[in-house]
């Protein structure tokens, strides 16, 4: 028998009642550990990976065989800001005209709750097609170090394809394809003295500059253009430097947010940006040092793949309205998922819309409810070819 409506609604309820605002994901997994605690019979494994105390991410198993399917999503929530802007309080799940609202109702407590709800219906009907991994992951909102921690410890190996439930437009887009991210931040060190007397000092702002204006050009000869994402883009977005109008500025920084297409690993980009650094730091006086904060890598896709197919396919029966393979200009777990050994396609669409990271953020009950069917109906038809 299938979990009726009422009970599904009551577990998407409670993921959106735990405050998991970039912390506080071990209550998340806690719950999801008790929604499949009854079904160890049925040889379903449990693994808790913690990254920081309170911080946990959740691995569960079900199902045997060689071929494995993932399914995947993140127990974070970015904050609700502004609670009093909000209809109804964040983190109780409110239902009006046919919207479920709360913090995390489109991303993507909704999207997590479905994967669970279908494998539940899965154990409950014996009906486990074959093995199928569910990865919950932390801080998927400021960084995806879940997910990079769960494919270095293995997890993510031997994936034969990985759906993840982020918002997808109300599951009319697919996700197959995404854009890299680089953050950098280049810090110059210089020497303070009195501005009457600058030949005493180093001034910290004129070495960044010249990074500044060096770095503009070097970007710009990233120029392949990948057809579905475009050109890697950058921009220089953050400028700090100098604390007095009468003192050589002792200390500048800058910081820049580069996004990039599958044509350009990331090491390509970061060998050109430290040895811009190196080269600069050649001249007299530069002392210049560069950082990365949580690189992606862009994920390359096909959407021609036999995943993307079949999802489309099972699509058209459960959903009235058409799905679109889309690329996507921002990152998620599936950038670091995808170093997991083997070769598998990623697929990205879940019942959230594009209330994400909004005040009143909210998802289509109905559309919930369809997306268990479509994540089942997925696994059924995956493990029959
Ligand atoms: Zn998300």
């Amino acid at each position: 028998m299938n979990m009726d409506k009422d009970k599904q609604i009551a577990i998407l309820s409670k993921l959106i009642s735990i405050k998991s605002v970039n912390d506080n994901e071990a209550e998340v997994a806690d719950y999801i550990e008790s929604l499949f605690k009854p079904y160890e019979d049925q040889g379903v494994q449990i693994d808790r990976v913690q990254y920081a105390p309170g911080r946990d991410n959740l691995v569960v198993t079900i199902g045997s065989g060689d071929k494995m399917l993932g399914f995947s999503g993140h127990e974070d929530v970015v904050s609700e800001g502004d609670a009093s802007q909000w209809s109804s309080d964040p983190f109780k799940a409110t239902i009006k005209d046919g919207k479920l609202y709360g913090r995390g109702a489109a991303d993507m407590k909704s999207g997590l709750a479905a994967l669970i709800i279908a494998m539940i219906d899965m154990l409950d009907n014996h009906n486990v097609p074959g093995k199928i991994r569910l990865l919950c992951t932390v801080g998927e909102e400021t960084g995806e170090y879940g997910a990079a921690q769960l494919t270095k410890e293995g997890y993510a190996d031997g994936l034969a394809g990985l759906i993840i439930a982020e918002p997808g437009n109300s599951m009319t887009e697919i996700g197959y394809t995404s854009k890299g991210v680089i953050d950098y931040i280049v810090t110059s060190i210089g020497k303070q003295a009195h501005s009457s007397q600058p030949q005493n000092g180093i001034n910290a702002i004129d070495h960044l500059v010249d990074f500044a204006t060096q770095v503009k050009p070097l970007m710009a000869k990233f120029d392949k253009v990948n057809p579905i994402l475009g050109k890697l883009t950058h921009v220089q977005s953050v400028f700090q430097g100098g604390s007095q109008i009468n003192s050589v500025p002792a200390k500048a920084i800058i910081k820049g947010n580069i996004r990039t297409i599958p044509e350009y690993p990331n090491q390509v980009v970061f060998d050109a940006l430290n040895k811009l650094v190196a080269d600069l730091n050649q001249k007299p006086g530069y002392d210049l040092s560069i950082r990365y904060s949580f690189p992606e890598e862009a994920m390359p896709g096909d959407k021609d793949a036999p995943l993307i197919k079949l999802m489309e396919k099972v699509h058209d029966e459960i959903f009235d309205g058409p799905v679109k393979a889309i690329g996507q200009s921002g990152a998620s777990d599936g950038s670091e998922f995808l170093h997991g050994k083997g070769d598998f396609a990623i697929a990205e669409i879940g019942p959230g819309n594009n209330t994400q990271h909004q005040t009143d953020e909210n998802v289509e009950v109905d559309v919930f409810h369809k997306s268990v069917e479509f994540y089942k109906q997925v696994a059924q038809e995956f493990f029959a070819d």
